[in-house]
């Protein structure tokens, strides 16, 4: 059974703009099984550590500032390959460079609005869960796992 798990959170644009459900919906459809999922308002400083590795951007102050403009989704996905299918779903950084069918491509323009992030790695998936769900994930075996999975 895929064990691999990724972060997504839908950003404060695309809660705001009501995109939650057709993000989850696309996910869904695609076979993924959602695990966790909670609406959060994170504070400066779990926002600097989620995205501690930019801290030296120049466009750093304004991200943190973007994702405390409201609410976001906090989310954890499991299947097999989610980490990368999961920035698929998503498509580029820069919403322009991303094709139609993904979800930047399809409701974004600007890089500093993008609408939502997954994690990059296996293993900064599971930083970035332990840093948002603290209290750990559990989940339950699907039924429907025999048709999704050969
Ligand atoms: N970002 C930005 N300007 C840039 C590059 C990135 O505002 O020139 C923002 C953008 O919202 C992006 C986030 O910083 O989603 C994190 O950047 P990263 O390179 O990790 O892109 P991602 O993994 O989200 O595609
Ligand atoms: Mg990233």
């Amino acid at each position: 059974m895929a064990t691999e798990r990724t972060y997504i959170m839908v950003k404060p644009d695309g809660v705001e703009r009501g995109l939650v459900g057709e993000i989850i919906k696309r996910f869904e459809n695609k076979g993924f099984q959602l695990i966790a999922l909670e609406l959060k308002t994170p504070d400066q400083e779990h926002l600097e550590k989620h995205y501690a590795d930019l801290s030296s951007k120049p466009f750093f102050p304004g991200l943190i500032k973007y994702m405390k403009s409201g609410p976001v989704v906090a989310m954890v996905w499991k299947g097999k390959g989610v980490v990368k299918a999961g920035r698929v779903l998503l498509g580029e950084t820069n919403p322009l460079a991303s094709l139609p069918g993904t979800i930047r491509g399809d409701f974004a323009l600007d890089v500093g609005r993008n609408i939502a992030h997954g994690s990059d790695s296996v293993e900064n998936a599971e930083k970035e869960i332990a840093l948002w769900f603290p209290k750990g994930v559990v989940h339950h075996d699907r039924v429907i796992e025999k048709l999704i999975y050969e």
